[in-house]
């Protein structure tokens, strides 16, 4: 999929959509796309945050309630047969999204945040020691960052963050200088949420693999942006949200190695993730059973899958292409205005923008925004230590989305324009 260096932009020579991009058509399928909000067309840039959802997915969600719903895996009758098909057809299409060797790798959860804090739980935890370290990236939203500190508090270990540089780059050579013989994990995003500067993960994994240290990659918003290959990847775990990837809110997904799954304890007890229950003694089922205990969010499952089927069916080199010109797009437009920093403009990036005004606190700028119908997301992004080190409290992040268009970032650079004007 085509990856963005954004400082390679040139004001003027932003390339035109590819021709099979038909953007229009696409927005037609978001039924929300069409309100106002204030008496203003809806100008949705904050699907970084979470996405808006096709027709296709609202309808696969109210299919199975009208249609095809009942508890999974513990019935003989047609509809809980039925449903169980579907469930586990969801869980094919997320195998195949991700290219996961098998369907048994994949685990659903309620959210990347879930399945970050699973990991650290029933992986990390069991093998941690006092002393040990575990270690991040300063680019980390806190679902990132707060799970492993649970674990390590608990063990008496310790979380480090690899530093980014100014430009929110990685710098490779601290980060294998902080991979000790004390490491037990490694963890960090495949795409910032705050800058959506794409990481060096597969370089990143090798490192760490050279030392034995396994490895997970918060995919929260790089399966929306980028076409993962996990085993491309080689990470030991990968995980990412539905919501972010035009699905429910309440499913996620924790992409586990089959034989680290194996090896792990489960998570949560309760039924359907057992083998054999006893009053002394119960015996688990298998992945990825047992790590799904009690009745998950069925309709959210085949709604992710109808999301993934909706993201395939426009092509993800072409959804990429179009947030690429985007990117470039609003990239050259914004840092055109006066009185404006953009943060995290160099190395490649998926289509996210951040940025602050000189004297306009981002909330301001985000209530503005808002009364002229446009959303987008204003303070520290779930990112707090990013923000500490670039010195600031937050940032104005207009994250762009398949449905987005040049029109409506033209309507964000007036509107920061009038900003501008109010603010003098
Ligand atoms: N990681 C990143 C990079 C994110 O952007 C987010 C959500 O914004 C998360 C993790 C947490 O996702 P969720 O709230 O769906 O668990």
């Amino acid at each position: 999929m085509t990856q963005v260096a954004a400082e390679s932009v040139v004001p003027g020579t932003e390339r035109t959509n590819p021709p099979a991009y038909d953007v229009d058509k696409v927005r037609a399928d978001f039924p929300i796309l069409s309100r106002e909000v204030h008496g203003k067309p809806l100008v949705f840039l904050d699907s970084g945050a979470s996405a808006q959802k096709p027709r296709a997915v609202i309808k696969a969600i109210s299919d199975v309630y009208e249609n095809e719903y009942a508890n999974i895996h513990r019935g003989v009758h047609y509809l809980s047969v039925r449903a169980t098909e579907l469930y586990d057809e969801a869980r094919e299409k997320v195998r195949a999204y991700l290219n996961a060797a098998k369907a048994s790798e994949i685990v659903f959860t309620r959210n990347t945040t879930e399945a970050i804090n699973l990991v650290a739980s029933s992986f990390t935890g069991q093998r941690l020691k006092e002393g040990d370290e575990i270690l991040l990236t300063e680019l980390e939203h806190h679902a990132n960052i707060v799970p492993w500190q649970l674990v390590a508090e608990r063990a008496g270990a310790v979380v480090k963050p690899a530093p980014v540089d100014g430009d929110g780059i990685i710098d490779l050579a601290a980060f294998e200088k902080l991979l000790t013989p004390r490491t037990r994990m490694v963890a960090f995003t495949h795409t910032s949420n705050v800058l959506g500067i794409i990481t060096p993960a597969k370089e990143m994994i090798k490192l760490a693999h050279d030392k034995g240290i396994p490895v997970l990659i918060d995919g929260a918003q790089s399966a929306v942006h980028l076409n993962v290959d996990v085993q491309d990847l080689d990470c030991d775990f990968f995980t990412f949200t539905g919501h972010k990837l035009y699905g429910p809110s309440g499913i996620g997904v924790l992409y586990g190695k089959a034989e680290l799954l194996e090896s792990m304890p489960p998570y949560q007890g309760g039924g359907d993730m057992i083998e054999y229950v006893t009053f002394e003694k119960t015996t688990f089922a298998k992945p990825p059973e047992r790590f799904e205990a009690g009745t998950p969010h069925i309709a959210g499952a085949i709604g992710l899958g109808a999301a993934i089927d909706y993201v395939n069916g426009l092509g993800r080199d072409a959804v990429a292409a179009h947030e690429h010109d985007l990117l470039q797009y609003a990239t050259a437009q914004i840092s055109e205005l006066p009185g404006i920093k953009l943060f995290g403009t160099k190395g490649e990036k998926a289509s996210i923008v951040s940025f602050l005004h000189d004297d306009v606190h981002p909330h301001d700028v985000g209530t503005i925004l808002d009364q002229a119908g446009i959303a987008v997301r204003v303070g520290h992004h779930c990112a707090q230590p990013l923000m500490d080190r670039f010195g600031i409290t937050g940032t104005v992040r207009a994250s762009i989305g398949l449905y987005n268009t040049r029109d409506e970032i033209d309507k964000l650079v007036e509107s920061l324009d009038h900003v501008k004007e109010i603010f003098g």
